[in-house]
């Protein structure tokens, strides 16, 4: 893990392959995705009385001789919102020799949103019938421990029969958005026991960084390719990043980001709203992020210790499943985390 890569942006398989051959000495290069610029790439406004917007279509590239090559960079204009919601799940404490981190982000166009927003109040008045569903909220790792069930004021009658039930129906939503394409999820497994003791909270806070990174730069590359404007919304960590809508490590590495010029790459040159951070399951997209983040992390931790878990990701439907290791990620697309991802 290098430090120094805290904010650069994710760089995609196909970006790094990127190469530029010398119009005066035919050797190749390639452009500079991690020197930090002074300025921001993003699009300038036009002082011309019919408005409008300066971007940037091409950088220059510099060879090894000294002359400057030409490198174009794809702009590609945004025609439709595409909502995605995010939420994390970690496991290990600072003993464990583990560390797993979990992001699951979860997509689609406002259409298929509503319809499963709306499928979801449908399930949870009939988990909860007593109750208003837009009152209480999943949140799976409450639910799923009976202890904490019980101090619930609104699960404490739940049995643990009810909540697999109720699991089960939300991997049914969550698989249904899955057929839209736009369901993924990054994943670290770390051998944080190897570092001393000391060093561990600022390991898990940079594991912590690089995932997020990794998640939204993958996701706007790949939607801003498909001429659609993502708009995350991510669960708040910190109890003060609702009232602000930010938390400042992640404000802070994605207004960084945008001085690498990997940043122009990945938007398609575009300016890209920084994500919003709200109330923990405050929107119904966001309650099954959590299911989803919650039972890939469970997994990710049994499987590891050769346990079977008792609840297989093939429930939820396809995703673009990222393993994220050593500041490089690799996706693949299925029904569940890839062995080669966990060992
Ligand atoms: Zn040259």
């Amino acid at each position: 893990m290098n430090p120094e890569h805290f904010e650069a942006p994710f760089i995609t398989e196909e970006m790094q392959s990127i190469s530029v051959v010398c119009t005066e000495c035919g050797s190749h290069s390639k452009p500079d995705f991690w020197t930090k610029h002074n300025d921001p790439f993003e699009r300038i406004a036009s002082t011309h009385p019919n408005g409008g917007f300066w971007r940037q279509v091409g950088v220059g590239v510099r060879c090894s001789c000294g002359a400057t090559n030409h490198v174009p960079v794809k702009a590609i204009d945004l025609q439709h919102p595409l909502y995605m919601f995010g939420d994390e799940a970690f496991r290990g404490d600072e003993g464990s020799r583990h560390f797993v981190g979990v992001y699951s982000l979860l997509g689609a166009t406002s259409g298929p949103i509503k319809e499963i927003e709306d499928d979801l109040l449908t399930l949870k008045s009939e988990v909860l019938s007593d109750r208003d569903p837009r009152s209480w909220s999943i949140h799976a790792t409450k639910m799923a421990s009976g202890q904490q069930r019980l101090k619930h004021r609104a699960y404490r009658n739940l049995r643990r029969e009810d909540v697999d039930l109720l699991f089960s129906r939300c991997a049914e939503l969550i698989s249904q958005l899955g057929e839209w394409g736009w369901n993924r999820c990054i994943m670290t497994v770390y051998q944080i026991g190897n570092h001393p003791k000391k060093e561990r909270s600022a390991v898990r806070r940079s594991l912590n960084r690089g995932l997020y990174l990794g998640l939204i730069g993958d996701a706007i590359y790949r939607a801003t390719a498909q001429r659609l404007h993502p708009l995350f919304t991510f669960d708040a960590q910190s109890p003060s990043a609702p009232a602000t809508g930010s938390e400042g490590w992640a404000d802070a590495a994605y207004f960084g980001s945008r001085h690498y010029l990997g940043h122009l790459f990945i938007t398609h040159g575009n300016d890209v709203r920084p994500p919003r951070f709200v109330a923990p399951a405050s929107e119904p997209l966001l309650e099954l992020a959590d299911v989803h983040a919650f039972h890939a992390a469970r997994s990710i931790w049994q499987r590891a210790q050769g346990i079977t878990p008792e609840r297989g990701l093939q429930q939820f439907g396809s995703f673009s499943y990222i393993n994220y290791r050593a500041d490089r990620v690799l996706t693949q697309v299925g029904s569940d985390i890839p062995d080669s991802f966990i060992f």
